[in-house]
Order: C-alpha cells, then structure tokens, then sequence
C-alpha cells in the first residue's frame, strides 16, 4: 500500500509543537515514511546578539533544516532530525497523504489551489485551526474544516465524479509550549474518514501517527463540528476570564465565567450547527481546553493586559497587544469574540447569550471591564 506521507502546513508554535510529535512517529512506523514536511511561511530571522557575535539574518527555513529548532516560535526545543521544513509549497505537499493545516485560515486559504494540483488525490486532512467564521449569506457558521473540504475537493479524470476531501480536526488542552516540553497533554481528534480498499479504519491511522503515549495522547471521537467549534468559542471566554484577571477577582469569578462559558458554547453549536454531541463538551476540546486557556493562554494573558490598560486610563489596541506581546503569531480570540457578535445579531440571538455579548461589548465598544459580572448568568429564557 501507498506509505503515508505527511506533511504539516504551517510552522507557527502549535505547528512545530505538532510536527515534533508526528515525525517522531513517522520516523518508528512502517507505514509512514520517515520524511515530514513542514510548509513554512519564510521569514528572515535575525542570528546573533550583536554581543559575541555579528547580528545577520538568515532565512527561517534554513535555521530550521540547520540546527532542528524553530528559534522564532519555539525557541529551545530540539525538532527531529527528519523533520524537514520547506518554504515552497509545492515540495512540501507533493504526494501527500495526510495533510496537516496549522496557520490562520486567511493565509492557508490562497495556498488551497496549490495543495490540490499536488496532493495524492486519495489524501485526507486534520486541521489544528481554532477559529470560526461568520457566514453572511447563509447567516450562519462556516467550518474552518469545511471551508478546507471544499478547497482541496475536485471531479476525478477517470469517471468525472465528485472527490470530496475528507477532513477533520484536532483540538483539545494543547498550549504549545508546554507540549514541546513534553508535559502530559491530551487532545481530541475527530475524524468520519472511511475504511480504505486495504481495510485500514483511516481514522485510528491518523490518530496514531498524532499520539504520544506518554505525553500527548489523542482520543478520537466522530462529531467534527462539535469539536472545532468548541476549539475556537473556548478562546472567546478567554478572553473574558483575562478581564477578571484584570480586574484582580479571583478562581471564584473565573469558575463562574468557565460554567456560564461553556453552557453559551453548547447553546452556539445547538443553534448553529447539525449533529452536536453533548459529550463532546466534557472531551479535552472541550471542558479541558476552556480550563487551560483560561488559564494559561495567550488569549488570556492579552485579555488581561487589554484589561489593566483600560483600568489604568491608558487603553490600548487589541492591534498593538498582539504586535507586542505574540511575537509576530495571531491572537485568535477577539477575532473569534467579533464573528461570534456579528452572527448572533444577525439572528437577533444576542440576548441568548449574555458572555458573549458582554466580551464583544468591552472589546469593542469601550464598555467598563468591570461590567464582565453583569454578563454572568443564564438568561431564563434558556433554563
Ligand atoms: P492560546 O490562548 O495560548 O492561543 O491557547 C489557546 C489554545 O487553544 C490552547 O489549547
């Protein structure tokens, strides 16, 4: 049978965090071949301190494929020798069997036409991607998993029919930095990929190539679209719990936040979304992935810092929060936090969900921080 071949689209934290654990893999398992390929945006990258020796620049790509590290977003942590990061597209897709999409979608988007012309055309997909968009024809939600499905499907030559990409995602309590240190974490893998003409369940051969028994261990479930909006919703009330953080109230305020939170995520994906299943929510996409972001994560942290510069009379922009404090990556949550608004007024919703609508309106409308509480409770309508 074909080797499986995997190639990882972006180098981004999570993306190299990712790419350490399935080339380690690939490198032991028979079926795969030992070569990962990891797309990378290039960039130049700036070596040396000035101090010992000449600052220069050298391209990121390189770095990586040199010294095994990806300085930039995943600075001290040893990648495997067979990982191999390619700036060109092309090369880095060729022949792929297993596509793994880790960068903002509006930058993977363009690169979809690419991908197809030189994938294998049996392969199948997993995006990391934690974001949802807001569908202004239909007024609803467009699946990041979705839109990749429809990106990457084409008519076959042979018999002129539809070849739809399958795709699924993982999400789950995965802080980048702490899985490259190789701190137990688990994660959910929801895939509906078929059994092939071999007799292989395609779905425990992905999840295989992405587990790590001892320290990142994946869990497959069926319900794709639970699980990805669940990825990209949780990073909204980060956002919020960094506004309690802000305000100095303590893990009281914040478990309330995580309660309510989660309760608004489930009522979203009932009301948008088809085929949602209530025990996704206490998977790591779920339950675990709040708890974590609203506790250690970048959304978070800019969250409390958006908050104590407003305390302070010194507001600043969620534009230069994230110039300053992500070293060149996104801060997904308030982007997250304005599509959630725009669909929920769309639908006149707004008023189902009270957290969503109090993040929106301190994020964007320059409502006091403190005013987080009054966003806090389950509106009767809905008990
Ligand atoms: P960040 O807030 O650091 O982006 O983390 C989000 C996340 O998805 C962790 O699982």
């Amino acid at each position: 049978s074909t080797p499986e071949k995997v190639a990882i689209i972006g180098s981004g934290s999570f993306g190299s965090a990712a790419a350490l654990s399935v080339a380690r893999n690939a490198a032991r398992f028979d079926f795969c071949d030992s070569e990962v390929r990891m797309y990378t945006f290039e960039e130049e990258i700036t070596v040396g301190d000035g101090v010992v020796s000449f600052p220069e620049t050298e391209k990121l790509s390189r770095i990586i494929n040199k010294k095994h590290e990806n300085p930039k977003y995943l600075p001290g942590v040893k990648l495997p020798d067979n990982l191999v990061s390619c700036p060109d597209l092309l090369t880095a897709c060729l022949d792929a069997t297993l596509l793994i999409f880790v960068m903002p979608f509006q930058f993977l988007k363009p690169l979809l036409p690419t991908v197809r012309k030189v994938m294998d055309p049996e392969a199948r997909g997993v995006s990391l991607i934690k974001e949802v968009h807001f569908d202004e024809e239909t007024l609803g939600v467009k699946l990041i998993s979705k839109q990749i499905q429809d990106g990457l499907s084409f008519k076959k030559e042979t018999d002129g029919r539809d070849r739809k990409f399958p795709c699924g995602v993982l999400m789950g309590a995965n802080i980048a930095s702490e899985i490259a240190n190789g701190d137990f974490s688990e994660s959910t893998l929801a895939t509906r990929f078929r059994v092939n003409e071999e007799g292989d369940d395609l779905n425990e051969k992905t999840r295989i190539v992405l587990n790590n028994t001892e320290s990142f261990r994946v869990y497959s479930i069926r319900d794709v679209e639970g699980c990805e909006a669940c990825g990209a919703l949780k990073n909204v009330i980060a956002i919020g719990a960094g506004f309690v953080d802000g305000l100095g109230m303590g893990s009281n305020t914040k478990a309330a936040l995580m309660r309510i939170g989660i309760q608004e995520m489930e009522r979203f994906c009932n009301d948008f979304l088809d085929g949602v299943e209530p025990s996704t929510f206490s998977e790591s996409c779920g339950m675990a992935d709040l708890i974590t972001t609203c506790v250690g994560g970048r959304n978070r942290k800019c969250g409390e810092i958006f908050a104590k510069a407003v305390i302070n009379g010194a507001p600043l922009s969620w534009d230069s929060i994230e110039e300053d404090h992500l070293n060149g990556q996104r801060l997904r949550g308030v982007k997250t936090t304005k599509q959630v608004h725009e669909l929920l007024q769309s639908q006149d919703l707004l008023r189902l969900y009270p957290l969503f609508s109090k993040i929106y309106s301190i994020a964007y409308d320059g409502e006091p921080v403190d005013s987080i509480i009054d966003g806090l409770y389950i509106p009767n309508e809905v008990i």
